[in-house]
């Protein structure tokens, strides 16, 4: 696993600042970490008799298709708003502001398929949620489970999903450190709020002596 840690990278500040970007373009550049990372997915979903993988859009895709000719499945969408054709169900669901809406051709599934969800990274849950309850509310199928790259764990994404077998191949720790070690601005804004706080302490102390 460590290689897979070791060659994905954080851009800090993107798409917007304060959000730190995990970039998997660096496991798709290299066959051998992208097989790697496939084979392990394998290895925990092999014999689980899997029938399609739902492929969150847009970076499941690339892991659900992959793992799905692995394990001699099919693959469901699950995209957007808008993007697919013929009759679609929809997921609408909050975000910080505002909303968005996932959708699934209505004969995406047959009836009693097992069926894994994938995306590649979990943050706050609230897309595999709408994911998981876009499928489940429309068909009649068992879901094995939801299945990630990486998981950022400070958010808590699993939270959403408490009741729903969650899997991920990375975890966020070393991110942590990694952002630490990476981040110019995350060294300056440390310093500086430190800096802040000394001073603003020192204020209080003295005032508190005067008394
Ligand atoms: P969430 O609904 O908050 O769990 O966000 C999950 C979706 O947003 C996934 O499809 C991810 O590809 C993307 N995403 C959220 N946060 C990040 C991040 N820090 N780095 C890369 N992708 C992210």
């Amino acid at each position: 696993m460590s290689s897979l840690q070791n060659i994905l990278r954080i851009i800090p500040d993107f798409p917007k600042p304060g959000i730190q970007f995990q970039d998997i373009n660096p496991i798709l550049r290299s066959p051998k970490h992208f097989s790697e990372s496939i084979k392990l997915f394998e290895k925990k979903y092999q014999n689980k008799s899997i029938d399609i993988v739902a492929c969150i859009e847009s970076r499941g895709f690339i892991f659900g298709s992959a793992l799905a000719q692995n394990l001699g499945c099919g693959i469901a969408l699950i995209r957007k708003s808008g993007k697919l054709p013929g009759p679609v169900f929809k997921e609408t669901y909050e975000l910080e502001y505002g909303t968005d809406s996932l959708e699934v051709q209505s004969d995406a599934f047959k009836n009693n398929d097992r069926v894994l969800i994938i995306d590649d990274v979990l943050a706050t849950g609230g897309t595999a949620k709408a994911a998981y309850d876009l499928i489940t509310y429309n068909f009649n199928i068992t879901i094995i489970g939801i299945t990630f790259l990486l998981e950022l764990n400070s958010l808590d994404g699993r939270q959403k999903l408490n009741d729903i077998p969650v899997f991920s191949l990375l975890q966020t720790d070393w991110h942590l450190f990694k952002t630490l070690t990476t981040s110019k601005k995350f060294y300056f804004d440390l310093i500086c709020s430190s800096i802040i706080r000394a001073l603003s302490l020192g204020g209080k102390n003295s005032r508190s002596l005067s008394l």
